[in-house]
């Protein structure tokens, strides 16, 4: 539908590795038989999840010195972008839980790094709690308050839009130490309560809000503080999710419109003209998007400094072509695709939610327009 990338392009998954795009790819072909069936009942896709840690993706996401085989945030991007165009909540479950490994992995002291390296390798589930009822988008900068007791740090709160959180084993949670943005990993007990949300979009998710209600962050499950930010899959896949629901948006308008025939014309809907140059500017943006989340990942992969703004300039690109392509979808569709057994319907759903999560469109324009009209020298 789009330009492929050639195979041998630097900014595509490297050589070594485009096998793990084909395993995604050959798991995708099944997950996309239940993707409606799920949505419809907000069941969580457990199958898809077991057959992605079964066919090794989870365990190639971990370093090489924990057994992995540090796959690349090109090769994750492209993995993400196949998921999500089959099944888009299978997609950011995925996401989100080896998102959460690695920040165990990554911000754990050696020992913990271990653990949670070998948790994710026999099959446990991983989950962010991240995201505070309060503001969402300063998931980096909880409010809640930790306090210190034996052992640990209680805290009392709630964590909003948990993807997986009832099947989770980890939950990688946050909040404040000592006046500090804290990471924890958190195995829930029974002070930990979840209360459904229902979702517009990506419903099979079951993100739901997490009650902490004084449950104790151990100290030694505590991360050290992270001296600088470094790329992690979260930041950098959130644009291929949007990417791949775009994928699926595309490919689902052009197909209705190649098989419904117009009664004035008795010709197919493909064949009016202000539709193909709609669809023209779709395929146009969607290519543009994808180069720019390609990039990132690029940048990613080199553990550059350019990555964290190439994020902030991937997400809402691939999030704002999602949105639209799944609008026009909703368009072609006309009333067909407006009924709760179409997959059009599911289709804008789910391409609502990418714009929505963390850092939304309007935080990253927001941080980019500020960036880019402040006086050289000017602090924010
Ligand atoms: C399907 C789904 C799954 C999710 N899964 C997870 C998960 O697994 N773990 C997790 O921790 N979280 C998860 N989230 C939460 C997500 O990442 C966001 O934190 C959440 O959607 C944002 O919440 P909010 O709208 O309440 O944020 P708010 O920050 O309150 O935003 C409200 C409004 O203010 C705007 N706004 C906020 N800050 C700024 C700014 N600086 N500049 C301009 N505008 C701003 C926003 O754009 C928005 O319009 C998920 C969300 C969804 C929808």
């Amino acid at each position: 539908m789009t330009m492929p990338m050639p195979d041998d392009h630097p900014l595509g998954p490297p050589a070594d590795e485009r096998s793990w795009v084909r395993v995604a790819t050959e798991l995708a072909a099944g997950f996309a038989a239940t993707t409606d069936e799920a949505d419809r009942t907000a069941r969580l896709p457990v199958e898809n999840l077991r057959a992605l840690h079964a066919g090794g993706l989870d365990q190639a996401t971990l370093p090489r010195e924990l057994g992995g085989q540090s796959l690349s945030y090109r090769t994750v991007g492209a993995v993400l972008r196949v998921l999500a165009a089959a099944d888009p909540s299978t997609a950011c479950l995925w996401l989100m839980h080896i998102g959460a490994a690695e920040g165990l992995v990554r911000h754990g002291t050696p020992e913990l790094a271990r653990y949670y390296a070998d948790e994710l390798i026999a099959g446990r589930r991983f989950a962010n709690a991240l995201s505070e009822p309060s503001g969402g988008n300063q998931f980096l900068s909880p409010q809640q308050v930790a306090e210190p007791v034996d052992g640990g740090y209680r805290l009392t709160g709630a964590k909003r839009f948990v993807s997986g959180c009832e099947i989770a084993d980890h939950f990688l949670v946050n909040a404040l130490v000592d006046g500090q943005p804290t990471l924890f990993g958190l195995e829930p007990d029974h002070t930990v309560t979840f209360e459904p949300q229902d979702t517009l979009g990506l419903r099979a998710t079951r993100s739901h809000l997490v009650g902490l209600n004084g449950t104790v962050l151990r100290s030694d499950r505590r991360c050290p503080p992270s001296p600088v930010p470094k790329p992690n899959h979260i930041a950098a896949g959130l644009a291929w999710l949007s990417l791949g629901i775009a994928d699926t948006a595309l490919d689902t308008l052009v197909r209705y419109a190649r098989g419904r025939t117009l009664p004035s014309t008795g010709r197919p809907l493909a064949d009016e003209q202000h539709l193909q140059f709609d669809v023209a500017d779709a395929v146009l943006r969607l290519e543009a998007a994808a180069l720019v989340a390609h990039n990132s990942a690029w940048l990613a992969d080199r553990d550059s400094p350019h990555f964290l703004p190439s994020a902030l300039r991937a997400k809402p690109t691939a999030n704002r072509v999602a949105r639209d392509i799944a609008q026009l979808c909703l368009q072609v569709g006309g009333g067909s695709g407006f009924v709760a057994t179409s997959p059009i319907q599911r289709i804008f759903r789910d391409a609502q939610t990418g714009w929505l999560m963390a850092h939304s469109v309007e935080f990253c324009l927001n941080h980019i327009g500020t960036e880019v009209v402040r006086a050289p020298g000017e602090q924010p």
